[in-house]
């Protein structure tokens, strides 16, 4: 087999997907392969997977299964959640592929590429633990003012529909030093804003209590770096989200004021039965006191619509918490059933019409509250950091909650704040003017 010279990386799904093949093509960079954005140049073609979506699934198994069929020879690797999911039949379906590497060991793609090229055979690497020996300085970023800053690998929550549990394993805490010494280094290379990733950061130093450091703790040690303007976190469980962390949004400058406050179901009947371990009460709670401890946050969730045995009244509970709630941003599923999960045991026993007919439903309640949160924010001053300019030529960023803005101005200003005045909005964006003041929104 011929040594590769050049890769090209294809990824599927969340951050924590997106964050592990920024590592990925850091380690491929450093082999001394050149990165391609052309499927068809690539030596080596690597696809980082997710295992979310049943759909999803297919459809890259599909097209992974079309490859290596030119003359010139191409390496396939498989990395990423379907590749812990389904390695112990990967091979045989897609025998196209050459090396296999689950969500734990992204540390070993050297290793595997090599005794691939040196034995010529199939190559697999999937353990159910994490290798703590992943170097995250690697990381080679596309974004030049925004980064993700891994914090907490895999979850012990055990929700019935998800397979994250069983594909990423157990959570394993990453030490306080090792972050704050990456979100240093992302400070003097001109980052303005981290994005903290697991998939549940709340939950932060709880499998090492010898740290005595947990999620709060840690936002208070990162708010002293230098340089960061803004920390965001991404994603959480309602369970663990604690009044120290309310004040922390409260009290920290850098800290935005957005939640994503994942509520799945508004029926406590079937938020017992996605093991959520909270009821819809106890969910209003948290959030009445985040509101009254923060009281411009903004709030985002996840919801799945249809799940087994879910009701058209159960369904319009579900309707009730988003009226009350008035969530900013949110990811709205129907349900589909994922191999290997304990849902999988339900018949799947709502029609797809009717799970279709609640998804649309439930966007239509989010289109409404977002297109009337947009019109109050007009004649508001915000801060918005400018990532690029769009097409029309005018700049583009988020505010501190997460809402796009564009407004006029020059290149200079991209990757910096900026107080702009808004005037006006479309469908998904506000639209303002360069302002000489700014609120917190
Ligand atoms: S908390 Fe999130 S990642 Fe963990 S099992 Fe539940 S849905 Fe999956």
């Amino acid at each position: 087999m011929d040594k590769p010279k050049t890769f090209f990386m294809r990824t599927y799904g969340c951050q924590m997907n997106e964050l592990d093949s920024e590592i990925m093509i850091g380690q491929l960079l450093k082999r001394g392969l050149k990165r391609v954005y052309d499927e068809k140049e690539g030596d080596l073609l690597l696809f980082n997977t997710c295992s979310i979506r049943d759909l999803a699934e297919r459809k890259v198994m599909g097209k992974i299964g079309q490859l290596g069929r030119g003359k010139k020879k191409q390496l396939i690797g498989i990395t990423g959640c379907m590749a812990m999911a389904k390695k112990d039949t990967l091979f045989k379906k897609l025998p196209n592929v050459d090396f296999v590497i689950g969500t734990n060991n992204i540390t070993d793609l050297d290793t595997v590429i090599s005794n691939l090229l040196e034995s010529g055979k199939q190559q697999i690497r999937t353990d159910d633990q994490f290798e703590e020996n992943l170097d995250y300085l690697v990381a080679s970023r596309d974004d030049k003012y925004k980064a993700h800053v891994s914090i907490i690998r895999g979850c012990d929550k055990f929700c019935t529909y998800c397979v994250v549990p069983y594909t990423r394993g157990q959570e394993v805490s990453r030490p306080p030093e090792d972050i704050e010494k990456e979100v240093r280094l992302l400070a003097d290379q001109g980052y303005k804003e981290i994005t903290l990733l697991g998939q549940n950061v709340n939950s932060y130093g709880k499998d090492k209590p010898d740290w005595k450091e947990l999620f709060h703790d840690l936002l208070y040690r990162l708010d002293k770096v230098s340089g960061i303007e803004r920390i965001r976190f991404m994603t959480s469980h309602p369970i663990d989200i604690t009044r120290e962390l309310m004040e922390a949004i409260r009290d920290l400058p850098s800290l935005c004021e957005f939640v994503h406050f994942p509520i799945q179901a508004g029926s406590s009947r079937i938020l017992k039965k996605m093991h959520r371990i909270y009821t819809k009460e106890q969910y209003f709670e948290k959030v009445s006191l985040l509101k009254e401890i923060v009281p411009n946050v903004s709030l985002g969730t996840d919801i799945i619509v249809g799940f087994p045995t879910e009701t058209e009244e159960e369904f319009e509970e579900t309707l009730e918490v988003f009226r009350q709630v008035r969530y900013s941003v949110a990811f709205l599923y129907t349900y589909s059933p994922r191999k290997g999960t304990p849902a999988m045991r339900w018949k799947d026993d709502i029609p797809e019409e009717v799970k279709e007919d609640r998804l649309q439903r439930l966007i239509a309640l989010h289109e409404e509250i977002s297109s009337e949160e947009r019109l109050s924010f007009l004649g508001n001053e915000t801060e918005v950091l400018v990532e690029r300019k769009n097409r029309d030529g005018q700049l583009k960023g988020r505010t501190r909650c997460w809402k796009k803005v564009i407004f006029p101005g020059d290149d200079s200003m991209i990757g910096t704040l900026q107080p702009v005045k808004l005037h006006s909005c479309n469908h998904q964006t506000l639209i303002g003017d360069l302002a000489t003041a700014t609120s917190r929104f």
